[in-house]
């Protein structure tokens, strides 16, 4: 069975959208501030993509397009604005970011609670104990594909291929949350076959063309792919063969039209959470 990403974001969408309006009515709109800094392709595209999804639920949204040599100081006097703008509940930096500027100082000036991203320290050791009011969107998109999908975590073996900070321990935390029992492999794993064979449910987030091989995986196994890469053709593909894997897994997501449009889709639901809460506290 294929688990489409692109199916189960829309239906995601069309709630936030239910939920927005709801909103709406109470005299709150979600608005979400993107900032850009250079001029990378890539991240261009997904700022628009962003900037797309905020207009089709209606919130407001703010782009700021940074030339590539903005300071230090620039960029955090912006960021000290948007913490303190009524409008804005949201507030994304695009990384990566000029090697001129630091991540971790930038990322950590957006105010925990104005932090969609959910890459501020607060915020992932809120997902460390369980109770952040939001998820990293990568992780959490992996989730709802899940759900969505009817597959059940608790007491399966969880194998996540990837140890990074947004995506790999996240997503641990998160299967471990719905009671998986959860296994993490990096570059340093010895065997990794030996691991990536016992998994009832493998997800892949390596960042390699094709890694996941169907010698790797277990009959039956659901697989997620994280990875967005381009194979030798320049053709968009995940870490997982699909061709060869989606003969055994039971349930695979594709690449594109996986796990990418449930990303944004998590990143509007944050949003969405945000300005909840705002009218919750005000
Ligand atoms: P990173 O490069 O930060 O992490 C890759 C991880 O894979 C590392 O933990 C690394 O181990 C591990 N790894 C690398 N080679 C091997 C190997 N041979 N065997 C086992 N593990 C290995 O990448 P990200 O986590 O940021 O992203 C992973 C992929 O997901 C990328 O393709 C990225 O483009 C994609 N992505 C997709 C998103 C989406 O919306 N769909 C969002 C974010 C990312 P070690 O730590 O030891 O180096």
């Amino acid at each position: 069975m294929l688990i489409s990403g692109k199916e189960i974001s829309a239906a995601v969408r069309a709630e936030l959208l239910e939920r927005t309006n709801k909103l709406k009515e109470k005299g709150r709109t979600p608005g979400l501030a993107v900032i850009l800094v250079g001029e990378d392709p890539a991240s261009k595209v997904y700022v628009n993509n962003k900037e797309k999804a905020c207009f089709e639920l209606g919130f407001y949204s703010e782009k700021y397009l940074l030339s590539e040599n903005t300071s230090e100081e620039e960029l955090l006097a912006l960021i000290d604005r948007l913490n303190e703008e009524d409008k804005i509940h949201g507030i994304l930096v695009q990384l990566p970011l000029p090697s001129h500027l630091n991540e971790k100082k930038v990322t950590e000036r957006i105010s925990p609670v104005k932090d969609v991203d959910c890459f501020h320290p607060v915020n992932i050791g809120k997902v460390l104990t369980g109770e952040g009011v939001f998820a990293p969107c990568t992780p959490a998109g992996v989730m709802e594909m899940l759900k969505f999908s009817g597959i059940d975590v608790a007491g399966k073996n969880a194998v996540v291929i990837g140890r990074s900070n947004i995506v790999g321990k996240p997503m641990a935390m998160l299967l471990l949350k719905e009671n998986a029992t959860v296994t993490i492999c990096h570059s340093k794993t010895k065997d990794l076959k030996e691991h990536t064979s016992k998994a009832d449910i493998l997800i892949a987030a390596v960042g390699r063309a094709n890694f996941v091989k169907a010698d790797m995986v277990k009959e039956g196994a659901v697989v997620i792919d994280v990875g967005i890469n381009r194979n030798e053709d320049g053709k968009l593909c995940g870490d997982v063969d699909f061709s060869e894997v989606s003969g055994k897994a039971s349930y695979i997501s594709p690449v594109p039209g996986g796990v990418g449009p449930m990303t944004i889709t998590e990143l509007m639901k944050n949003t969405l959470l945000s300005a909840e809460e705002n009218l919750k506290n005000f």
